[in-house]
């Protein structure tokens, strides 16, 4: 089998070419044309003689994240975007114009095994891992194909990061590595359901990254009843593994919460949230739950959710409602999914 040659950092480069009785120089060279440049083809590395294009043809592929479909949101310009990955599997990926600069989410595994009940992206299951270049490719094609620089990432799409902690790591480090696009490692978040070891390992990895822990529930009866993780990993050890997160890295952590209607949205539920985050010096995500087709879950009026939120805000707690990107192209928070009709059609 080829070798997956985008995946391997600028040392495994080094010593990969170096192995095959190249010139250093000449990783530099072909590091750069992945990384730099996005570029997909060997025959295309114009500097590098065609025997060697030839030759690394051979040993290697280059993973291609190729785009089916691309949809344009009416309402805020918001990009979705169906990539196919070369063994047939689709992922999706997202396009978010800010003031502050364009942000891509990204999905870190085709399918999800979490189960969250109110997530689409996890109906079908799991089916793979993404790659450490198919990670990264996403963000390239996007750029390639908006002319833009993408310069804040979000690992929200599908999948669940922590499961697939390697891979996820690996990306995290070439994406800000100065070799690459160099994206500051404070415009990255990582959004995880709650996997307590891969909580404690990333505090000890000394990124500058934001973690995003989806709470949805004030107490571990509500959480368990939405998200099956919680019953491996009770809320109490959550919530320690995101103080221990903190502690190591200085980094605040941010908390989400969908928003259910008749589910978590109460001034019970508000006032539960407020013991449980008062005291923690961090920032609360609110985010009116997207309706998915297979479930009944409702969001909340306007008002409800500014009246949990003013709630939030009155105890001290930093809290924002997240803005919903995306939603007429399906493109918001859990509607992301792994199998389309378009393609089976096609
Ligand atoms: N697996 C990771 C990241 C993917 S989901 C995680 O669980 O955090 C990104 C965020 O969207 C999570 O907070 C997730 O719980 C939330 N989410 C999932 N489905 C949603 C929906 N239908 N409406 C609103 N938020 C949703």
């Amino acid at each position: 089998m080829k070798k997956d040659i985008a995946s391997f950092n600028w040392e495994q480069m080094q010593s990969e070419i170096e192995l095959l009785g190249e010139k250093k120089f000449r990783a530099k060279q072909i590091y750069e044309w992945l990384h730099e440049k996005g570029t997909e083809q060997f025959s295309e590395m114009t500097n590098l003689s065609r025997q060697l294009q030839e030759k690394l043809n051979a040993r290697y592929e280059i993973r291609s994240v190729d785009l089916l479909q691309r949809q344009v949101s009416a309402l805020d310009g918001t990009n979705k975007f169906l990539f196919q990955l070369c063994d047939g599997n689709e992922v999706e990926s997202v396009l978010m114009k800010y003031k502050h600069g364009n942000s891509v989410c990204i999905s870190s595994q085709a399918g999800c095994r979490m189960g969250c009940r109110f997530c689409a992206s996890t109906i079908d299951g799991l089916e793979r891992n993404l790659t450490v270049s198919e990670m990264l490719g996403q963000i390239y094609q996007i750029q390639k194909i908006c002319g833009e620089r993408i310069s804040h990432i979000v690992v929200m799409g599908t999948g669940e990061p922590l499961d697939n902690y390697e891979n996820l790591t690996g990306f995290i480090r070439m994406i800000s590595d100065e070799h690459g696009l160099h994206i500051s490692q404070r415009n990255i978040t990582v959004s995880t359901c709650g996997i307590v070891p891969g909580i404690l390992r990333l505090s000890e990895e000394h990124f500058q990254i934001t973690l995003a822990l989806s709470l949805h529930g004030s107490t571990q009866e509500k959480r368990k009843k939405l998200m099956p993780i919680a019953n491996k990993y009770p809320l109490e050890e959550v919530l320690s593994a995101c103080d221990a997160y903190f502690q190591k890295t200085g980094r605040r952590m941010t908390y989400e919460y969908s928003l259910i209607h008749g589910v978590n949205d109460t001034d019970e539920d508000a006032g539960e949230l407020i013991h449980l985050l008062g005291k923690r010096n961090c920032h609360v995500n609110l985010i009116p739950v997207n309706p998915i087709k297979e479930r009944n879950f409702k969001r909340p009026s306007g008002e409800n959710a500014q009246k949990f939120k003013n709630k939030l805000e009155k105890s001290g707690i930093n809290v924002t409602i997240r803005r919903e990107m995306g939603s007429d192209i399906d493109g918001a928070c859990g509607q992301l999914r792994r199998r389309y009709a378009i393609t089976r059609e096609g």
